[in-house]
């Protein structure tokens, strides 16, 4: 996708401050964060969001929770926990098109979400 700005951050186009990656994912800190840690955990494939990943994508997706797991391990949040959010569409409040995980910790998160 030419226009995806995840793209062009998992192509290198644009710049951001890599915390994981290989082959197959990415993480990188949010440019907006919203807690102390607010991680990105992405796929380097173009998939738009949750919506469309298929069966073949199984192992990608264990992949990426496996780095999300990791990351926040080495972002010290094993021990108090943290959320893992995906977010999907209008209601969901996605705003890029190029399916990512948040991992978000360092503070205690509300339930509901807002
Ligand atoms: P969404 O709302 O789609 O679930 O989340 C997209 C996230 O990407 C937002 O939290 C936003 O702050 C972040 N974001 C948007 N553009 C950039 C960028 O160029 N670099 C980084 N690091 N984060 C971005
Ligand atoms: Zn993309």
């Amino acid at each position: 996708m030419t226009d995806c700005i995840f793209c062009k951050i998992a192509q290198g186009e644009i710049p951001a401050d890599k915390v994981y990656e290989d082959e197959q994912v990415i993480a990188f800190p949010d440019i907006n964060p919203q807690a102390p840690v607010h991680i990105l955990v992405i796929p380097r494939r173009h998939i738009p969001g949750i919506l469309e990943v298929k069966d073949q994508d199984r192992d990608l997706l264990a992949h990426l929770h496996k780095v999300a797991n990791q990351v926040a391990v080495e972002k010290g949040l094993s021990e108090r926990g943290f959320r893992v959010v995906i977010n999907c569409k209008a209601d969901g409040g996605q705003e890029v098109y190029h399916l990512h995980f948040h991992l978000l910790g360092g503070r205690k998160m509300n339930w509901p979400p807002g």
